[in-house]
């Protein structure tokens, strides 16, 4: 990935101990860091290029498809799923496979979202909808309401994890377009949720809280997506802790993911056995509706399985398989996630 970051982002890196520091490993690479990737990792690990019938498109789960309205982001994770895609070209990948922000390219999704009944559910992400501007937002989520079989859209965006304040500006036009899309699908009884990424405790501030808490009385629906990383969140106590943090400031926590088996970032990924370890602990200390569900996102394009639901897992070699029913009656396809060698 190439290197964005935003001056919240800046703020909160503790800079007397940038080494070891949480937030920086998340952003800012380290050579000195950097461990061989295990060769069953690529660069698009969930194989959405593979599941995408018009570019920008992914349709993996019957109901479900993800809208990638840019490849641009306020900060450059380096850990990003979309690294194939996301972010300016970089030494070690020069011919990213971006999706610009065309009405054109827009419109063929749309057309496929029309003809494609059985879909529901749509993420809007990209790159971050917090690089869409207000406006366009605004007419991509009326489009989609105006789809009978549309009836929820997820509007993906880490602002409020890496940008807070922008949200509490009063002349900036994009939370107005979040808080006027969620009260429009509420009038015709569909719904809009905005979902973000916090990672790590430190990333919430007093001006994450005024910020949660305006969407809060304003009547959006906020859900967090955490990633589980090594020397980040990788031990029941952090995790607890921001778990606690996001419930405490009405933000979902809906998901914590194992890493990714994506390319460039091998010093990231922690084994299986630590998100069952962590699930271990957290399960049963926190209310359940306010408990997280600890996914794989299987390479390859399985899906979200619970991490916890694999047929096979030997920590001797690290290789766990999960068992994915077949599509339209298909046989049962065995799908592997690998530990960091
Ligand atoms: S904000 Fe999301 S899409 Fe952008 S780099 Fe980070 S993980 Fe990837």
């Amino acid at each position: 990935m190439s290197i964005r970051i935003t001056p919240h982002i800046l703020s909160v890196i503790d800079w007397t101990k940038p080494l070891s520091d949480p937030v920086r490993r998340q952003f800012i690479p380290l050579k000195s860091s950097f461990v061989k990737d295990h060769p069953k990792l690529q660069l698009d690990s969930l194989n959405e290029t593979g599941d995408s019938p018009t570019p920008g498109l992914v349709h993996r789960y019957r109901d479900k498809a993800l809208f990638l309205a840019v490849s641009v982001c306020p900060v450059y994770c380096r850990f990003c799923t979309r690294s194939y895609s996301v972010g300016g070209p970089t030494e070690e990948l020069s011919n990213k496979r971006s999706f610009s922000p065309t009405r054109r390219r827009w419109e063929r999704m749309f057309e496929y979202i029309e003809r494609t009944p059985q879909l529901s559910d749509i993420v809007v992400s990209g790159g971050d909808s917090y690089y869409v501007p207000p406006e366009h937002l605004s007419s991509i989520t009326e489009r989609l309401l105006s789809i009978p079989h549309i009836r929820r859209i997820r509007i993906a965006s880490k602002g409020l994890a890496v940008c807070p304040s922008r949200i509490l500006t009063p002349e900036d036009a994009w939370t107005q377009a979040i808080i006027d899309i969620s009260a429009t699908a509420r009038r015709l009884g569909k719904s809009v949720a905005l979902h973000t990424h916090f990672n790590h405790p430190a990333e919430m501030t007093w001006i994450t809280r005024l910020a949660a808490q305006k969407l809060y009385e304003e009547g959006v629906v906020v859900r967090n997506q955490t990633v589980l990383l090594r020397g980040v969140n990788d031990n029941a106590e952090t995790m607890g802790l921001l778990i606690r943090m996001l419930a405490d400031n009405n933000i979902m926590p809906y998901y914590v993911y194992q890493g990714d088996m994506v390319s460039g970032v091998e010093d990231l990924r922690t084994p299986l056995s630590t998100i069952l370890e962590i699930e271990r602990h957290i399960r049963g200390s926190i209310a359940g509706f306010a408990t997280p569900n600890f996914v794989v996102d299987l390479p390859g394009g399985g899906g979200k399985r619970l991490a916890a639901s694999y047929d096979t897992y030997d920590r001797s070699t690290g290789l766990s398989t999960y068992i994915i029913p077949g599509k339209n009656g298909g046989k049962d396809r065995v799908y592997e996630y690998h530990d960091p060698l």
